[in-house]
């Protein structure tokens, strides 16, 4: 799951990470009201949505008066922002982050991830901060330090000032800048984050070392027992499909294809992914049922599909294990008449009873194209497509 900056800097402080002052606003209005009570002179405005790369967008604007704050929020609310990870048509704003100017030294990088070849959670600094960092990576992959931490034992007090020095931090700097690696591991690792990145991670001119941006992702599957993360889940920034599926438990993901799957496994709905394209076909999206295909799982998974206009076409490939084919075979027959599904099906069914499956779905008459195996598939909905 991903939250918003705002949210990601909430969590940061009960960690005692450093963070700008600031707050939410949903209005100009609120905006202004926010600002004042921050005080100071120098306020900055910053459109909240699950993206980066605001800044170049025009998202984060900087005020120098109450009035600016009021009409920056007032354009930024409501507009679409496009950044390179919006894709291109963009996010509609609307909450802001309004937060007080910070007098930034220098724009560092850090940023905390699993790195699953080594099972471990790595921990990653650059001085190259407040760019691209995937750019750095391809570019110039020797400015970023990375270290590892050891699960067991959590983050040392060495590694962090190592990390620091490497940041080519001294001084109160460096002292800072240990506490702060220190806390965000400790943040990372208590929420059971899957990605903590921050960036810009800035030195101020009055030595602090403080989070500019936050980006937290969080694993899915540890969310029961962070209710309080879970408040922070913001529909709207989400595909409306995909929040439809996970209501009915089904593993989807929109992709921009025309055929649509419904395959039980995801190591199948890989497989049929990849062999639709080699068929010169392209997946609509990634669709798991999950182990118990019937009459039901298979309706919800017709309805995610079809609510997707892209779909000119259905495959659905079964394995049946200890799901029986021809019980698959009458939920598919069910859900396609309640379903009044109009477009082509192209249904392969192997395993127990899948001759019996077979039979049903030829006597149902219902307009199925009946596959005996992967490749048979991916050539027949390819060409029912193209007809
Ligand atoms: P994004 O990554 O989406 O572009 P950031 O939060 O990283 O958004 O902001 C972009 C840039 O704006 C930062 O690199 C920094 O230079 C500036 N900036 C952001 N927040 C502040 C702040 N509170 N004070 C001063 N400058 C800021
Ligand atoms: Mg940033």
């Amino acid at each position: 799951m991903k939250i918003h900056e705002y949210q990601g800097k909430q969590i940061l402080s009960k960690y005692q990470v450093a963070v700008p002052r600031g707050g939410v606003a949903f209005s100009a209005e609120e905006a202004v009201e926010v600002a004042k009570s921050i005080g100071g002179e120098v306020w900055v405005v910053k459109a909240q949505i699950h993206a980066g790369g605001r800044g170049k967008g025009g998202g984060v604007k900087v005020a120098k008066s109450l009035d600016e704050v009021y009409e920056f929020a007032n354009q930024m609310l409501g507009m679409t922002l496009i950044t390179h990870q919006t894709g291109p048509e963009g996010k509609v704003v609307k909450r802001l982050l309004v937060e007080q100017g910070v007098n930034i030294e220098k724009e560092l990088y850090v940023g905390i991830t699993l790195d699953r070849s080594i099972s471990r959670n790595v921990i990653m600094v650059s001085t190259e901060g407040g760019m691209e960092i995937e750019k750095v990576a391809a570019e110039t992959p020797e400015k970023i330090i990375k270290e590892p931490v050891d699960p067991a034992v959590g983050i040392q007090a060495y590694q962090a000032r190592q990390l620091a020095f490497s940041l080519g931090l001294s001084g109160v700097q460096h002292k800072n800048a240990v506490k702060f690696l220190t806390s965000l591991y400790k943040a990372y690792e208590g929420t059971d984050a899957s990605l903590a990145e921050i960036n810009p991670l800035v030195v101020t001119k009055e030595g602090d070392v403080i989070a500019l941006d936050a980006k937290i992702n969080f694993d899915d599957n540890a969310l029961y027992r962070h209710p309080d993360i879970l408040e922070f889940r913001d529909l709207d920034e989400e595909d409306p499909l995909e929040v439809e599926a996970s209501k009915y438990n089904l593993n989807y993901i929109k992709l921009d294809g025309n055929v649509g799957c419904m395959v039980n496994g995801a190591g199948l709905a890989m497989a049929t992914m990849d062999i639709i394209k080699l068929a010169g076909g392209e997946p609509a999206n990634f669709l798991d049922v999950g182990g118990g295909a019937n009459k039901e799982t298979v309706a919800n998974g017709f309805k995610i599909i079809l609510g997707d206009p892209n779909v000119k076409a259905i495959l659905i490939n079964i394995f049946g294990g200890i799901v029986r084919c021809d019980r698959v075979a009458q939920g598919v027959i069910d859900a396609t008449k309640e379903t009044n599904v109009s477009i082509p099906i192209v249904v392969r069914l192997e395993g127990t009873n899948a001759t019996e499956a077979s039979e049903l779905l030829e006597k149902s008459g219902l307009n199925f194209e009946v596959a005996h195996n992967l490749q048979d598939a991916a050539a027949k909905v390819t060409s029912v497509l193209s007809r």
